[in-house]
């Protein structure tokens, strides 16, 4: 089979995304590659497919013990051949895989690093065919990288041992010298790089100021519509990470605890619920997540500021690898900003490393304070570079208003010298606001400096966010002793002198007004009414033949996948298997039983009843009406509108549609009368469907991906309907092929 025929017979997909298919082919010509794709991205099938084409056993080298099994299962689902080695297994089981390895029956075997290393795994690869190896999480090779396993290094055995063999690593995070270590240690000097963008489109990215993180947390999860939704919540220690699965469980959301401090079995047993469970949230500290592949992760939240935008870039990577909607989440205040600089003083590390960590410090905080788009900053932080602000992130919804600060920045500033470079933040906003809470002002003889009371304009909280914001744009610094008293710096001067100016952003506060206008939730696909119980039907049975399995539910299908049976109503194993995701083996063993369940469906709550498909398909021109379309094209004609139509006949509107789209196809409507379009954006959006394959124009959603959601699937369904028409009208002598 061709690399095409694979990707579309066993894994269901039609078309290669990105580099997809030149690392592919690359590898199939013995080539060596460094693949760097954002999570999410693809990587796993770049190793995949030429571990099916070249012959031999492919070698996977993975640092995640506990995720192997689920890898291997995912595989085994999609029908291919591969199982993995690791010290978890019983020795029955190991001495299974053995004899199988040894007898040729596997294309792939996923391996620890470790377990590679061993001199009798060593020497049964030197008899052995082995088609490639492919080095997943590569920045584990790398001290510099953010997760650095020893046991990596000595992967450098393969290219001496193994020169012929192709060598693929792959890592969604490695800035520049974490590549070069990736190349050095694993002897990739003749691979080729191939790096897609870092951008990860469907992650909404919002940061809030704290004041009630949990709270604040509570009411937008709840305002998002993310009850019920997987989701990670990061928080910096374990007793707040306790602590806040507690509260969240209290307020009747399912959450479990996650870190280093739990009993082993404790925390395997979460991760394993979070992964296999709908709808639970886990909140961790950075220790959860590494390999975390779970497609349908709705949100991450960070109640505390992670310590780089790496780290902040890999959390929130988690969300929506199905390439659906997802939000990123974060609230950051003060008390972050010294909390970090206070670690960070106290840390053991040699000088060098001090200043990066700084740096990265306040590469995030300016992240934060960022009031223009923050896609741009955070992809820009990483080398890639976006041409317009994204239209997906907080800043670029609700632009951020700005306001002169210099001169608060001016008396602040004055305020920490004038007290002596000694004090945090509390007392600062004290003496500029002439209060005397603090028996210290009066006993130092502060409330007789020049800037006592110069302050009183800005409320206490305004002072907090100045403060802030002047730390965070680097201008005040926090103590090295690690008591919090902030400092002037080399960058104060200009600022007191006026040779500077600096604008602040306003804060949105709680007590403020919510924007009025509504962005409309950035969640995945929002079903209701009938639909929904669809898809809880729906989901319950995949959840029924995921534990008959024991997989987990999204290795039978994604949630991507559910949703477009929903919106196609496929009725036929032949419409069926043009949803994406189904390759041959889950057509074969699933396809029919979940048309079953969408016609047990349709028949119970009166949608249009499907046709079973007969010895001749039915076309629409040699099939009636059925009864409730010509329910609903009579009161169209009457005038009754769509929504009034919806409503009095207890359907949904995207039912109606569906009925008006049949009429249109039918000749019956014009498009005209059932949707308001510009000829112009007719013409482009009939352009992009007559540029698909016809199976393709079945499924409409990357039409609508490519127009960005900007169309409903209603609009376009209408649209496609009108176009189909007009196909069938020219005369049949005229048609090409
Ligand atoms: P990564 O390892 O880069 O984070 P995966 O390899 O796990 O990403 O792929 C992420 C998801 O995208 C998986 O569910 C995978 O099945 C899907 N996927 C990968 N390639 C394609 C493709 N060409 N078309 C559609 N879906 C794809
Ligand atoms: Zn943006």
């Amino acid at each position: 089979m061709t690399p095409q025929e694979i990707l579309h017979n066993i894994f269901g997909y039609q078309h290669f995304r990105g580099d997809q298919e030149k690392i592919i082919q690359h590898v199939l010509a013995d080539g060596d590659a460094l693949v760097l794709m954002p999570t999410g991205g693809g990587k796993s099938l770049c190793y995949q497919i030429p571990a099916l084409i070249r012959p031999g056993v492919a070698i996977v080298i993975s640092p995640l013990i506990a995720l192997m099994q689920d890898q291997v299962s995912a595989l085994q689902q999609f029908g291919v051949r591969a199982d993995c080695l690791n010290s978890s297994l019983t020795y029955e089981r190991a001495c299974q895989v053995s004899t199988q390895l040894r007898r040729g029956e596997l294309d792939l075997l996923y391996v620890a690093p470790e377990k590679l290393m061993t001199t009798r795994f060593l020497e049964f690869l030197g008899t052995a065919k082995i088609a490639l190896f492919a080095i997943d999480e590569a920045h584990c090779v790398s001290q510099w990288g953010h997760d650095f396993r020893p046991e990596y290094t000595g992967l450098s055995i393969l290219q001496q041992r193994f020169p012929e063999i192709p060598r693929i690593a792959l890592t969604a995070t490695a800035d520049g010298p974490t590549q070069r270590d990736i190349i050095t240690h694993l002897g990739l000097h003749n691979a080729k790089t191939y790096i897609a963008g870092f951008n990860r489109p469907n992650i909404r990215y919002r940061v809030v100021q704290k004041q009630n993180a949990r709270n604040q947390l509570l009411t937008f999860l709840s305002d998002e519509g993310h009850y019920g939704d997987a989701g990670i919540i990061y928080c910096l220690s374990k007793k707040e990470v306790d602590k806040t699965a507690v509260w969240f469980t209290k307020q009747g959301w399912q959450a479990l605890p996650y870190h280093a401090g739990l009993d082993k079995s404790v925390r395997q047993q979460n991760q394993m619920r979070f992964l296999r469970e709908e709808g639970l949230i886990v909140v961790a500290t950075i220790a959860f997540g590494m390999g975390i592949d779970k497609p349908n992760v709705r949100f991450v939240a960070h109640l505390d500021l992670p310590k780089s935008l790496e780290a902040y870039y890999q959390e929130t990577g988690r969300a929506g690898r199905d390439g659906l909607p997802a939000n990123a989440w974060m609230a950051y205040g003060l008390q972050d900003v010294v909390m970090l600089s206070k670690l960070l003083n106290k840390s053991e590390a040699d000088e060098q490393h001090k200043r990066i960590d700084w740096h990265k410090l306040q590469s995030i905080w300016a992240y934060c304070e960022m009031t223009t788009c923050r896609r741009q900053a955070l992809l820009a932080y990483f080398d890639d570079y976006l041409p317009e602000p994204c239209g997906n992130c907080d800043t670029c919804l609700e632009p951020v208003a700005t306001w002169d600060g210099t001169e608060a920045a001016q008396k602040a500033l004055s305020c920490v010298y004038r007290t002596g470079q000694r004090f945090g933040v509390n007392y600062l906003i004290d003496v500029l606001l002439g209060k005397k809470t603090d028996e210290r002002v009066e006993r130092r003889g502060h409330d007789r400096v020049s800037t006592f009371g110069i302050g009183k304009e800005l409320s206490q909280g305004e002072w907090y966010s100045v403060f802030r914001q002047l730390i965070a744009k680097g201008f005040l610094t926090v103590d090295i002793e690690g008591y919090g008293s902030l400092q002037l710096n080399e960058n104060s001067r200009p600022l007191l002198r006026g040779e500077e100016r600096v604008d602040l952003r306003k804060d949105i506060l709680k007590s403020q007004k919510k924007p009025e206008k509504s962005y409309g939730r950035s969640s995945r696909q929002s079903f209701v009414g009938n639909d929904k119980i669809l898809m809880e039907t729906l989901r319950a049975k995949r959840m029924e033949l995921a534990l008959a399995q024991d997989v987990v539910p999204y290795r039978i299908f994604h949630d991507s996948t559910l949703e477009d049976m929903i919106l196609q109503h496929p009725r036929t194993l032949n419409e069926f298997a043009r949803l994406s995701g189904v390759g041959g083996i889950k057509l074969e063993h699933y396809g029919q039983i979940f048309i079953d369940v969408l016609d047990a469906h349709a028949l119970q709550y009166g949608e249009t009843v499907p046709k079973k498909a007969t010895n001749s398909v039915p076309t629409p021109e040699n099939i009636d009406f059925s009864d409730t379309v010509e329910t609903t094209l009579q009161a169209f004609n009457q005038g009754q509108s769509l929504e009034q139509i919806a409503e009095q006949r207890q359907l949904k509107s995207s039912t109606i549609y569906g009925h008006l789209s049949e009429a249109i196809e039918r000749g019956h409507l014009e498009l005209h009368q059932v949707i308001k379009i510009t000829d112009a954006e007719l013409h482009n959006i009939e352009e992009e469907l007559l540029n698909r394959p016809q199976e393709e124009q079945h499924t409409l959603k990357s039409v609508f991906d490519i127009f960005e959601g900007m169309y409903d699937y209603n609009i376009l369904r209408c649209i496609r309907a009108n176009l189909w028409r007009q196909v069938k009208e020219v005369p049949t002598q005229y048609k090409t092929n």
